[in-house]
């Protein structure tokens, strides 16, 4: 199976090969056909097994192929429980982003609040976040979730015992309309939480669970 088997815009094949990927890893196979038609997803694979672009390509392919609900909204948020996971998705983000028109901000715990806010005014269609910061910034109304189309939970193990849970649900809830799809990854499924947690914040998900790393 080939990346260029699925109905991907062909500057974001051509990104892949830049970066000098070829071949999809299994949760990305597993994963794109699934995240592409617009299901929710609840997907768990080892750490390694390419879980970023398993997200990350679907989430371009719909901003590019698809209207806005907002001029103004962020129309993807992907969390993550720290600031280094963050940086790593948001550097392979920014890769996918360049050969477009798209824009991409960070928005992470640790930095300025106030830089955050002129980076927000400036209208991101992706924003990478960590789930407390970007809590704060609704509380303040710097940021309004009603036109998001795609919230992506990765790592959301992490997550819950880092004790996101309540900025989980306020993201959410912030986002709660009909037209967002949500895809939740995992290392594990061992936590009880992530079902509770999963029966809450996605919609009629798929179950994605791959044992390969490749
Ligand atoms: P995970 O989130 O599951 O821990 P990552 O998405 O961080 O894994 O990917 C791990 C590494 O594998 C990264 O260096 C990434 O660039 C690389 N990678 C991802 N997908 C592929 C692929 N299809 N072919 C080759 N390398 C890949
Ligand atoms: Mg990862």
């Amino acid at each position: 199976m080939q990346f260029s088997d699925f109905s991907l815009d062909k500057r974001l094949l051509q990104s892949l090969k830049h970066m000098g990927i070829e071949t999809p890893t299994a949760v990305q196979a597993g994963a794109l056909p699934i995240a592409l038609a617009g299901k929710d997803l609840m997907a768990s694979s080892k750490t390694g097994s390419g879980k970023t672009l398993a997200f990350l390509l679907p989430a371009l392919q719909r901003v590019i192929a698809t209207r806005a609900l907002s001029k103004k909204d962020p129309r993807v948020l992907i969390l993550l429980p720290t600031r280094e996971l963050a940086n790593q998705v948001y550097a392979q983000l920014r890769l996918l982003v360049a050969n477009t028109q798209y824009r991409a901000a960070s928005i992470l715990g640790g930095e300025n609040f106030n830089d955050q806010a002129k980076a927000l005014a400036k209208e991101p269609h992706f924003i990478v976040a960590t789930p407390g910061r970007i809590a704060d910034h609704l509380a303040q109304r710097h940021l309004f979730l009603n036109g998001l189309e795609l919230l992506i939970l990765d790592e959301a193990d992490r997550m819950l015992d880092l004790g996101f849970a309540p900025q989980l649900r306020a993201i959410h809830a912030a986002a709660d309309h009909r037209r967002r799809q949500t895809l939740m990854f995992s290392a594990t499924l061992d936590h009880n939480e992530i079902h509770a947690l999963a029966a809450e914040l996605l919609n009629n998900p798929e179950h994605l669970a791959i044992d390969a790393v490749h």
